[in-house]
């Protein structure tokens, strides 16, 4: 993270520039709730797009599925979650505000306690309410999935309870999986899609909210090899999150201690990124053993052992998992990529974005919005549109558009002007270089996509330099 970077800087530019608005915004928004917006969408794909891409497509041990919202309520009987997926909560007695104990307990473990002669409660909740000072309760377990009732009976026996996380449609299709794709252990099944979790304090932006999405990979291994998938895994997303341009001295590894692990793990490690609050966890990469499969296993009655034919054991596979949120993946390539700089003495914000992930790809923009300037401009951008995202601007003077762009992140500008209209050439405008080049209007799709890197969605080899 660069250390002028606040998130109130980003916030702001989000909202500026059309990535991210406040949910129900006419309506006072909804607390923890966000929209994206034109920007925002693109950004969101790209993201998905690249995890995808290196998770299923690039591998051929890798399939993808994509599984209900909504599940057998047996599902989170046998996945733990019913009784174990609680934190502890403590309410103000004051405000009625509810807080994580645990966030209480660590800012009560960094302000110093006042000396009690016979202390009488266990120091956590010595600590005050944050918002008013006041005195909190005693902590009760909170159970973070989303209840509802399917159909028109609210009763127990109709409960729904939304996805807290895309796993266990994953686990749950794990026999149909391994019968329908004809693949071998190692296999790894991957999904995108929204979640739910009754977050106590959900904050900082789309740091933490109550509907969020996830990248998740269930990698089913032979028991005895999860140790060394797991060091694999780690590895790979780590380097995922640099290879799309998060600056290495932004993230770093934490191994779970023993008092941490999640009922179902085994071991666990979490990518963390530097965000303005703190180094926080941008994504988990899980040994959850043979729980899961087991546990379905018990409560379906159905058999989800593997058969293995080079070895002809029959074993329940390990299975480990990366774990990541595409909404905190978008905030930590926002907050990477956003610089403050000064060009020609005027400051500019510029989103360097690595190209993959940039909303728009190009932009064109006519010199002026001078008539005999407009056909050629927009007949250039017609022929840049099927190829990549590409954006058409012509309001205002020609400076105040490159900076527009630069904050979006749009990696190139073309510029039509009226010698363009002569020589049939046009200027392509480098985002992090400013450097200008002529080229001719027929050649732009293929020197673009040289610089973009091939695919669009590749991994540009001109960013990849720059980086070093
Ligand atoms: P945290 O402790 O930060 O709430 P977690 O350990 O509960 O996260 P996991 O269950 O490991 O999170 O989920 C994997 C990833 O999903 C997280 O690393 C994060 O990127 C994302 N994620 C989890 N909860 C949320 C949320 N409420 N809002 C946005 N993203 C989330």
């Amino acid at each position: 993270m660069s250390s002028n970077v606040t998130m109130e800087k980003i916030v702001s530019l989000c909202k500026r520039r059309g990535f991210i608005f406040p949910s129900s915004e006419i309506y006072g928004g909804l607390s923890s709730c966000w929209d994206y917006g034109p920007m925002g969408v693109e950004l969101k794909r790209n993201v998905r797009h690249a995890w995808w891409k290196a998770i299923v497509q690039d591998r051929d041990d890798v399939v993808g599925v994509d599984t209900s919202i909504m599940m057998h309520p047996n599902v989170w009987k046998a996945s733990g979650h019913v009784d174990s997926f609680t934190d502890p909560l403590v309410e103000c007695k004051s405000c009625h505000l509810r807080w994580r104990a645990e966030e209480i307990e660590n800012q009560a473990m960094k302000q110093p306690q006042k000396e009690e002669a016979h202390p009488t409660t266990p120091p956590i909740w010595r600590g005050t309410c944050p918002k008013c000072g006041g005195d909190l309760t005693e902590p009760r377990l909170f159970n973070l999935m989303f209840k509802s009732f399917m159909g028109p009976v609210e009763e127990e026996a109709s409960t729904v309870y939304l996805r807290p996380e895309t796993a266990q449609g994953i686990f749950v299709n794990f026999e149909n999986v391994v019968n329908t794709s004809r693949k071998k252990l190692p296999l790894g099944i991957a999904q995108i899609g929204k979640s739910f979790r009754n977050e106590i304090t959900p904050g900082n932006f789309i740091f933490r909210t109550r509907e969020f999405e996830h990248m998740e990979l269930e990698y089913f291994v032979k028991p005895g090899t999860d140790g060394q998938w797991l060091d694999y895994w780690v590895k790979e997303r780590f380097d995922w999150y640099v290879k799309l341009g998060i600056r290495k001295e932004n993230l770093r590894l934490r191994q779970h201690g023993k008092g941490e692990l999640a009922h179902y793990a085994k071991d666990c490690y979490d990518v963390e990124y530097l965000f303005p609050m703190g180094w926080s966890e941008l994504e988990g990469i899980a040994n959850r053993s043979d729980y899961d499969l087991t546990q379905h296993a018990k409560y379906s009655g159905r058999d989800l052992s593997y058969y293995d034919g080079q070895s002809r054991e029959r074993y329940i596979p390990y299975v480990i998992e990366p774990s990541a949120g595409v909404d905190r993946s978008v905030l930590a390539f926002l907050i990477d990529a956003y610089r403050e700089e000064m060009v020609e003495e005027e400051k500019r914000v510029v989103l360097q974005l690595q190209p993959a992930l940039a909303p728009m790809k190009v932009a064109v923009l006519p010199l002026s919005r001078n008539e005999k300037l407009t056909p050629l401009a927009k007949k250039v951008y017609q022929q840049l549109c099927p190829s990549f995202m590409a954006d058409y601007d012509d309001s205002q003077g020609i400076g105040r558009r490159y900076r527009r762009q630069d904050e979006i992140g749009t990696p190139f500008c073309v510029t039509v002007d009226f010698q363009s209209l002569e020589d049939h050439q046009a200027t392509i405008r480098e985002r992090d270089s400013l450097a200008q080049i002529r080229v001719p209007i027929e050649t732009l799709e293929e020197t673009l996509r040289a610089k973009l890197g091939g695919e669009p969605f590749d991994v540009s080899p001109l960013w990849a330099t720059r980086q070093k």
